[in-house]
């Protein structure tokens, strides 16, 4: 079997109601994914994390490495396209972008073999995940606190049993909003909060202190990514567990942020880390420090399938007869084609969601939808 075309499709919506995270701002959701044909006809669907056209440039960079390639050496193609960027790559795109590419080798890998990703990774622990509902961002004209508190108690009516919401751009203001959505789905539903990276440690560790009496499971990003000894320093200044890692790409990224403990909770994101190859790396590397991994996840219905699979065969750790059980990240907020590009939708029931079970990721593409939502040359 051999590879003969590589093709990012970039999708695109503008929305309705623009909103940001401590860190960024949405007026538009735009999403990558990488689709490998091969010559005997089997397709492969990956994503990248992080800005859709410079994702796109950068597999376009990798596919003359990729053409001719057997799609199944996927530890021999991982470690040429790496190689390939070495000098100014390490992290960043040039990951994001290969890890879209290693998502889809594994899809055409399990699709060969005839049986889910998850299997080859080495067997399904599990058929169904809780999911959490990631959402309560800052939306435009309209009174934060309120709103989360509204949107988090819709999520507990939908059946979620853990939410997670964003802070980072006050403390005042976010201490407000912590309270309000606590008293709004009540004391036996889970909650996290989201920094986005929006503080120095004298605040996240304000924070801390102060919304720790809410009863939160973990602190996600509360300082800058590169800031280790900062992390370190929120972890010892306040008592809620630390969360981060969506922005550290490969074992390299991970290595320092576990043997110096400087978060409590991995969360490294499959489609921005290195794919399926790196991620299997990284739950190891946790493994040997005792620090918990949940996947970040963010995208279309194709990194959540991939996610899935993943969680699939994630082993628990420790191993005891009652795990603590992993826990899928599930975004609520507005995008048309998170679902819809997927011939069938990854939804939840109750706050559960069943594993594809199908070959490869488990899904098929709708193409209608990848044409709906292609981005447009004018919108770049
Ligand atoms: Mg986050």
């Amino acid at each position: 079997m051999k590879i003969v075309s590589v093709h990012p499709h970039l999708l695109d919506h503008k929305l309705d109601t623009a909103f940001e995270s401590a860190s960024m701002r949405f007026d538009r959701r735009q999403h990558v994914l990488v689709e490998i044909v091969c010559d005997d006809g089997t397709i492969g669907w990956g994503e990248c994390l992080g800005p859709a056209l410079p994702n796109a440039a950068v597999v376009k960079a990798y596919t003359p490495s990729l053409i001719g390639e057997d799609p199944l050496n996927t530890e021999i193609i991982w470690q040429r396209l790496y190689n390939l960027f070495r000098d100014q790559g390490q992290r960043g795109l040039t990951v994001t972008a290969l890890s879209g590419i290693d998502v889809a080798l594994w899809d055409i890998k399990g699709k060969h073999f005839g049986v889910p990703v998850s299997v080859l990774l080495g067997g399904r622990l599990r058929e169904q995940v809780r999911a959490y509902a990631t959402g309560s961002f800052k939306r435009d004209g309209v009174d934060r606190v309120t709103d989360n508190a509204e949107e988090c108690a819709g999520h507990v009516e939908a059946g979620f049993q853990a939410v997670k919401i964003k802070i980072g751009f006050n403390p005042r203001e976010d201490i407000e909003v912590i309270a309000a959505v606590r008293e709004a789905i009540g004391p036996d539903t889970r909650l996290m909060i989201d920094a986005n990276h929006g503080y120095d440690v004298r605040e996240a560790v304000q924070v801390g202190q102060a919304a720790a009496q809410y009863g939160i499971d973990w602190f996600e990003e509360p300082v800058i990514p590169e800031q280790l000894s900062a992390y370190r320093a929120v972890r010892e200044g306040q008592p809620i567990p630390v969360a981060g890692g969506e922005t550290w790409h490969g074992r390299f990224g991970f290595k320092e942020p576990l043997e110096t403990r400087s978060i409590d909770i991995a969360q490294p994101d499959l489609c921005g880390t290195g794919g399926f190859s790196e991620m299997r790396r990284i739950a190891d590397m946790a493994t040997l420090h005792g620090i918990r991994l949940v996947p970040h996840v963010w995208g279309t219905g194709v990194q959540i399938a991939a996610s899935l699979q993943f969680m699939a065969s994630q082993l628990p750790d420790p191993p005891r007869n009652h795990p603590v059980e992993p826990i899928l990240e599930f975004d609520r907020t507005d995008n048309p084609f998170r679902q819809a590009i997927l011939k069938e939708p990854i939804e939840h029931q109750n706050g559960i969601v069943s594993i594809p079970n199908g070959h490869g990721l488990g899904i098929d593409i709708d193409h209608d939808a990848l044409a709906e939502f292609a981005l447009k040359a004018e919108t770049f």
